[in-house]
């Protein structure tokens, strides 16, 4: 079956292109989107997605600010951190990071941050406003999985979607944001975990695959139906001797071997990490928008 390959590269490429256009706007009226980012300690994987929100900010000529501190940073101080850019005017959104050091508290820190400047949309308000399909800032990589869906022109109406993790990042956001009334939702939708029986019996009979496990290709290819459009969030490093850093990354999803069933599929990487960074700038853009209003 040859199937389509969903390009997150292409599909935010498309959306950047928009973005530029409301930042030019915004420029006219004074306004340079600025987005600050926050990380606490040392971990590689964050500190390189921190690097690239960076990069991306500077492309676009947003304005951006990069705080590292310590993995010995207190709760208090990382509260007070936060505070300080609630109240900073040449920031129009931030984010914190994730995962914190364990002796910080996620949701603690969650819940300081003003809800008008949370562009991850991880603030219990925003969050809410999601559910009751009102969104204000909507979370990055559900965002992104539902623009390109809408934008590779992948019906979600009526369809059956099963999503494979539940985490409140993506699991559970993109549950619900494919099952809210309207374009790019009206989705029956169900979500299956660890604890889940007979899982594969329920992915196959999936019309749209959303894999978010973080186990390297855990979705094979008898868990899924023919013609299946497959989501893969998964970024798993392995090990692979023949890359210069002896490592690559790889989906949750068997792709070699499911791509062959599946009428539509997303690459790791190239897929949804890509659509993840534009939709934090897209909420960046809106939040210098709405820092506008009255
Ligand atoms: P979490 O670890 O928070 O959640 C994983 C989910 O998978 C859990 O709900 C867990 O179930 C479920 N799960 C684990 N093992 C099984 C199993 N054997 N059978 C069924 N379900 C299982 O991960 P995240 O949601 O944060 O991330 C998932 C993946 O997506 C990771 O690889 C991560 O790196 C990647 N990611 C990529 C992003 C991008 O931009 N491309 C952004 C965010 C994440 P239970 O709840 O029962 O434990």
């Amino acid at each position: 079956m040859s199937f389509k390959l969903i390009s997150g590269k292409e599909v935010s490429s498309e959306i950047y292109d928009e973005l530029r256009t409301r930042i030019q706007t915004l420029k006219t009226k004074g306004i340079k989107p600025g987005l600050a980012v926050v990380l606490v300690g040392e971990d590689p994987a964050s500190q390189s997605y921190v690097r690239m929100k960076g990069k991306k900010c500077e492309e676009l000529g947003m304005y951006s600010v990069t705080t590292i501190l310590p993995e010995s940073t207190s709760e208090a101080e990382l509260l007070e951190k936060v505070e300080e850019l609630n109240k900073d005017p040449l920031i129009h959104g931030f984010l914190v990071q994730l995962p914190l050091p364990k002796h910080i508290d996620e949701n603690k820190v969650i819940d300081a941050i003003d809800p008008k400047k949370d562009v991850d949309g991880f603030h219990p308000e925003n969050v809410g406003h999601m559910l009751i399909g009102n969104p204000t800032f909507l979370p990055a990589t559900p965002a992104g999985i539902q623009q390109m869906l809408i934008r590779s022109g992948i019906e979600t109406a009526g369809k059956h979607v099963v999503v494979v993790g539940r985490s409140n990042i993506v699991g559970k956001p993109i549950a619900a944001l494919l099952m809210q009334k309207g374009k790019g939702g009206d989705a029956t939708v169900t979500v299956v975990h660890s604890k889940t029986k007979d899982l594969t019996e329920i992915t196959r009979q999936a019309d749209i695959l959303i894999a978010a496990i973080g186990k390297p290709k855990f979705i094979t290819r008898d868990m899924v139906k023919k013609g299946v459009v497959v989501i893969d969030v998964g970024t798993n490093k392995v090990e692979d001797p023949t890359t210069p850093n002896g490592s690559r990354s790889v989906g949750d999803v068997d792709f070699e071997n499911v791509k062959d069933v599946a009428s539509a599929i997303t690459p790791v990487p190239g897929g949804v990490g890509p659509m993840t960074i534009c939709m934090l700038m897209a909420n960046t853009v809106k939040a210098a928008e709405q820092a506008l209003q009255p």
